[in-house]
């Protein structure tokens, strides 16, 4: 359902547009970033002829690729170098961010999911999970709060 020009997901029983655009929530130049940066993604792709490999099971996997080379970046570092990693360190971890997001656009491009209200919908399920007053000040899991 589209309202003065912003994509409104999960309203109406849709989530995108009838010709299976954007269903972002983003609104105003955000949402024209991501858009743009869909439409690049989609297009290196297809003018490689790439498609026919992307899967979301592929996709998937070249996703946990590039987190594990962003956490490469990370790996043999103190915890106070990885707070201020130096100027060429922090230039290779952006580019892995980079790969990082890329794949999960494409990712959430193929199995239409809006990664922002996924986020914001799995924030509330962590605030359930993790109620400030048993969570605050510990790093165990939900499970052994
Ligand atoms: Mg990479």
């Amino acid at each position: 359902m589209r309202q003065d020009g912003i994509l409104v997901y999960g309203q109406g029983g849709g989530g995108y547009n009838a010709d299976q655009s954007y269903w972002f929530t983003l609104s105003g130049s955000d949402m024209k970033r991501v858009e743009e940066l869909i439409n690049q993604i989609r297009e290196f792709s297809r003018a490689r002829d790439w498609e026919q490999f992307h899967s979301p099971k592929n996709i998937s996997m070249a996703l946990a690729a590039e987190a594990g080379e962003l956490l490469a970046e990370f790996q043999w570092l103190t915890e106070d170098a990885s707070r201020s990693p130096d100027e060429a360190v922090l230039a290779r971890i952006r580019d892995e961010v980079g790969d990082v997001f890329i794949y999960l656009l494409d990712l959430c491009d193929h199995l239409r999911i809006d990664p922002i209200k996924a986020a914001e919908d799995k924030m509330i399920k962590n605030a359930g999970k993790y109620p400030i007053e048993t969570a605050r000040g510990s790093a165990r899991k939900y499970t052994e709060l």
